[in-house]
């Protein structure tokens, strides 16, 4: 079957970042269509963000959880004077309504600059191909990996320390060596009177499995006198953040697209505020992927894969050590090196002053991560 009248943009991939796309293209006035294996599964993760990040659309019901300054630990405790946001899952999801797009159930074959090829043979034609979806998680790339329990508040409270979240928590209480692979404890309120804590793997190839951050995750609740009952909800992360070139001509979006950082494993927020660009370029006839894909965001892309490089080579000892200049450095360089896609110079910034200020073993580790 084809389609005859093509839509102005063809989102392949209805995750957060197609949806999103999808959402403003059409409330932008934009004939759209929509593919997506399963475009009514719903989503189930715990998506958060750095307030500063999201787009002023987005409105303030779909957060769950307002955290003024989460704290961090490596050496002792810091507050880091950044307010971040948990996002009310479901919520962002209906609010992202599909209502003015044509959803096609099926799974995208081949994408080119013209439309797509479903598994099935069908093909759905566009004046702009989007690609977003997502990443496999497989072994060779680069993964992040998490074990998360859902607890209530209380039950949640010793392993906070009497601060609001930890956004990383690299104490060893949950039974690593120095030299082993090292996990930390994210650790937020998720809203509605309960907390995830979550042992995460920030990145690894291979990341860490999910058995043994479940156990770690139990040895550090013990440690801390968190009672679990065995029947909390669980989240169980693993995926992909390194992205995958996409056929030319097709605009490549969200995790797919690069547009994840490779260093932390955001994208939620980089795809919710980036859509807005592609819809404008759309709708000028400009082309997408340069408004994308910048000198400038090419650079910074490169210097967070440096980033993402040094991190493989980390050991637990090496990690504390690395975050601890890393939360050392004014909220702004930090923000220059986790969000946003076009500040080169506050990423150099960042970098340097971070191989400035780190110890000579750990330099050297970065020394080799560039080759
Ligand atoms: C439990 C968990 C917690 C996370 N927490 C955060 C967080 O707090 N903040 C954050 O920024 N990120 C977080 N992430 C990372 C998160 O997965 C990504 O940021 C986000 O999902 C990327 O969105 P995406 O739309 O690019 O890709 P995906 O979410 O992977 O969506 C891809 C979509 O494409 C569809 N698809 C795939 N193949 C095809 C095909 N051939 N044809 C048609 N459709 C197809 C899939 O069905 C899916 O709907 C988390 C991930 C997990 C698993």
């Amino acid at each position: 079957m084809t389609d005859h009248s093509p839509a102005d943009v063809l989102v392949a991939g209805l995750g957060p970042a197609g949806r999103a796309l999808a959402f403003r293209a059409a409330a932008a006035g934009l004939a759209v269509t929509a593919v997506d294996v399963r475009p009514q599964r719903r989503w189930t993760a715990t998506y958060a963000a750095w307030a500063d990040e999201l787009p002023a659309w987005l409105p303030e019901d779909v957060v769950a959880a307002h955290v003024g300054a989460p704290a961090a630990w490596t050496r002792g405790s810091r507050v880091v004077e950044r307010p971040y946001q948990v996002l009310d899952t479901a919520r962002l999801q209906n609010f992202l309504d599909l209502e003015a797009v044509t959803v096609v159930t099926g799974r995208a074959r081949d994408l080119d600059e013209h439309g797509v090829t479903l598994e099935d043979g069908r093909r759905l034609r566009a004046r702009c191909v989007v690609d977003a979806r997502g990443v496999p998680a497989d072994p060779q790339r680069a993964q992040q990996t998490a074990f998360g329990v859902i607890v209530d508040d209380a039950t949640a409270a010793p392993a906070l320390d009497g601060q609001d979240a930890w956004f990383m928590d690299w104490r060893r209480d949950n039974g690593t060596a120095p030299g082993d692979i090292p996990s930390f404890l994210y650790a937020v309120p998720v809203g509605d009177g309960h907390t995830i804590l979550e042992e995460t793997c920030l990145v690894g190839r291979p990341a860490l499995g999910l058995a043994e951050l479940e156990r770690r995750l139990y040895a550090r609740l013990t440690a801390r006198g968190v009672r679990t009952t065995g029947e909390e909800r669980i989240e169980r992360v693993r995926f992909a953040v390194e992205g995958v070139a996409t056929a030319p001509g097709v605009i490549g979006f969200g995790a797919r697209g690069g547009l994840m950082h490779p260093a932390t494993g955001y994208a939620v927020a980089t795809a919710l505020s980036s859509a807005d660009a592609v819809v404008d370029a759309v709708r000028r006839g400009t082309d997408p992927q340069r408004v994308l894909w910048s000198a400038s965001s090419r650079s910074v892309a490169t210097m967070r894969q440096m980033g993402l490089r040094v991190l493989l080579r980390l050991d637990a000892g090496g990690a504390i050590d690395f975050f601890d200049a890393f939360f050392d450095m004014p909220v702004a360089r930090q923000r220059a090196y986790l969000s946003g896609r076009e500040d080169a110079i506050g990423v150099a910034a960042a970098m340097w002053r971070l191989f400035r200020v780190l110890p000579p073993s750990l330099r050297g580790t970065i020394l080799r991560s560039l080759h």
